[in-house]
């Protein structure tokens, strides 16, 4: 897998016959607070390799298009403008910028029920921001989030509730814990694997040292931190990378084992 070009809000990566985009939505900014230890305290003090923008955490926010020239897959979508926070609800510039009509995004795939995540569906005018979805895949404990400012989209809600493939070369795979829907998208491309992980990981300079460390909005810690260690020693073999909303824009990197935890290496330059 390789970056073949890349713009402020995208970086288009080659993997075997496939095409993978990431789209830089933008990012936010949110207290180290937020961040539990071991124990499931807070941080006294954050680690020097752990940067911060002013006093906060600042975390990029992505979302990932993945095609094989005929059949194509979103996955996130990023936060429109439901936070009313201007550094997200880029993902349209970022899909212009890649070349990619938004019209002809027929089939998105959603991590989790969380407004970073899905309320890019709905773009900040009211419509929907892809006329052409046809199927929304999301974990069956992340359903409910089609009400209100989503209902619209519930019609084409495809419900999760087991490892289930959604095209030739993506699969789709329940890992509860950072919510109970929470599912991460595996993309095969001969030998190689992509794990598309959603929210598996908030801060990469903190977490993949120390995958106990969580976050305070994993719905459930424990689980989360399951979830988090068996998708980490799932990546440390030839050929898997992972592709992260919350990793540093492009987000996709390949995984090697460090000490008690892992390292990554990101596979370009950053963008944004
Ligand atoms: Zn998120």
């Amino acid at each position: 897998m390789r970056v073949i070009s890349s713009g402020r809000h995208h970086a288009t990566f080659d993997f075997g016959g496939l095409r993978v985009i990431s789209l830089r939505d933008g990012y936010i900014d949110m207290p180290p607070t937020r961040l539990r230890d071991e124990t499931g305290r807070t941080f006294d003090e954050l680690p020097a390799a752990v940067p911060l923008a002013g006093d906060n955490l600042r975390l990029s926010v992505n979302a990932f298009y993945v095609t094989d020239g005929t059949r194509s897959l979103l996955v996130d979508t990023g936060a429109s403008d439901v936070w009313h926070d201007p550094t997200m609800g880029l993902i349209y510039d970022a899909l212009d910028e890649a070349g990619v009509d938004r019209a002809q995004v027929t089939d998105v795939a959603i991590t989790h029920k969380h407004e970073d995540h899905v309320s890019g569906l709905i773009a900040p005018d009211g419509s929907e921001a892809f006329i052409g979805l046809e199927r929304v895949w999301i974990g069956a404990g992340d359903t409910s989030v089609f009400t209100g400012r989503l209902e619209p989209i519930r019609n084409r809600v495809v419900s999760v509730s087991e490892e289930v493939a959604i095209n030739d070369w993506a699969t789709a795979i329940p890992t509860p814990g950072h919510t109970p829907g929470h599912t991460v998208y595996e993309i095969t491309s001969g030998a190689g694997r992509l794990l598309v992980w959603g929210d598996t990981v908030h801060v990469p300079t903190l977490q993949f040292d120390r995958p106990n460390v969580s976050w305070e909005f994993d719905t459930d810690q424990a689980k989360a931190r399951t979830a988090r260690r068996a998708l980490l020693e799932r990546l440390v073999r030839p050929d898997h990378f992972v592709a992260g909303a919350h990793l540093d824009s492009p987000g996709i990197a390949r995984v090697t084992p460090s000490g008690s935890g892992y390292a990554l290496e990101y596979l370009a330059p950053p963008i944004g």
